[in-house]
């Protein structure tokens, strides 16, 4: 049955500003690859209990919740996202010393120059990484040595499972209870978050990242300066840094570059409409400006098939696909 776009957009306005809220929002807005059909329903969050609220309408009206960030790792089919996608806006930075604590909406780029600003050190790995700190946590980002795992403290996140069996609850005593409980709300140490590359406990489980606290350290402005400057230009060289894309296609392989094996393949510039393998970096897709989801993933799967048949190596998307 079609989703009464309208209706759901109506019941959160009740407790969200009506300009928060968009229906029909096209992805293509909010992904770094420029490309995705539209979201039913596109909600920004500014607190816990407006994310709280439209987890509870997800719930009661049975229609499906996804969380993104910056877009900067994702991939939206052609056919959009049904139900309500929210992008959260906790965009606080506390800083105690070295230690920082960032909400999930913070972009990567935003806190490395208030960090520059402090000079604290540690984070330069991040320069150039377009992702949010909530992107950021669940793909443990990482560049030129550096991961989040390797600085986080701790995560705050919040527990949909938890908190659907509590609307539960109170839908089957009848009784409503408004009150946050803390059990919704859990703080994962950095070993409880079992990070490795590019994966964590966020893959596995429905936790809403809010937000994370890193250890830094004392730096001066000159060197932090120069080392993000190095890593920026680098990309520079390196990278097809003005096309939109969603960074590095595949994963590093265990023993090999991804990358150099795509290109050792004779796969640069190999196209599918405007998606192409780029002639610069051969890990990445870029858009050259109408891409289809559709395209990429055509480019996807050739590019899966030809390495494979060459050189007997299986390459695992490192870009997350959603949506239908
Ligand atoms: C030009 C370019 C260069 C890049 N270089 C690098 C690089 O060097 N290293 C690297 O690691 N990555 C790189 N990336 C990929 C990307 O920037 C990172 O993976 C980034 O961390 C993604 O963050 P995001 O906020 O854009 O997440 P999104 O792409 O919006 O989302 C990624 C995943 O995280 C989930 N998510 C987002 N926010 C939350 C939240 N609050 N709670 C729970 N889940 C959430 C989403 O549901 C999705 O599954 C690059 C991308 C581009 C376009």
């Amino acid at each position: 049955m079609e989703l009464d776009k309208r209706k759901i957009a109506d019941i959160l306005t009740k407790e969200i500003k009506q300009e928060q809220i968009n229906i029909d929002e096209p992805m293509k807005k909010h992904t770094s690859f420029k490309i995705g059909g539209n979201a039913d329903i596109f909600v920004k969050i500014h607190t816990i209990e407006e994310l709280k609220y439209v987890i509870k309408i997800s719930k009661i009206e049975e229609i499906p919740l996804t969380v993104i960030g910056n877009g900067s790792n994702i991939l939206v089919r052609d056919n959009g996202i049904r139900g309500i996608v929210v992008k959260l806006e906790f965009n606080q930075i506390m800083i105690d010393g070295t230690v920082v604590t960032v909400g999930a909406g913070v972009k990567l780029g935003e806190l490395g120059q208030r960090l520059l600003q402090k000079e604290i050190t540690g984070f330069e790995f991040a320069s150039g990484i377009p992702g949010t700190i909530g992107g950021a946590v669940r793909m443990n980002a990482g560049a030129y040595g550096g991961e989040m795992k390797d600085i986080i403290i701790e995560t705050k996140c919040f527990d949909i499972e938890q908190y659907e069996k509590e609307i539960q609850e109170e839908k089957s005593s009848g009784t409503k209870c408004n009150k946050s409980k803390a059990s919704e709300v859990i703080v994962l140490a950095n070993e409880e978050q079992e990070f490795s590359y590019r994966h964590s406990i966020f893959m596995n489980k429905k936790y809403i990242i809010l937000e994370t606290t890193l250890q830094l350290e004392k730096g001066n402005a000159y060197d932090i300066r120069n080392k993000m400057q190095e890593y920026l230009y680098s990309r520079k060289e390196k990278q097809p840094v003005g096309m939109p894309s969603a960074g590095s296609t595949f994963k590093r392989g265990k023993d090999y570059i991804t990358a150099k094996v795509i290109d050792e393949c004779g796969l640069k510039g190999y196209h599918i409409g405007d998606a192409e393998v780029s002639n610069v970096h051969a890990g990445f897709i870029v858009n050259k400006g109408n891409a289809t989801a559709k395209d990429v993933l055509g480019v996807v799967k050739h590019v899966q098939e030809v390495v494979y048949e060459k050189t007997k190596k299986s390459i695992e998307l490192e870009v997350e696909i959603i949506g239908e």
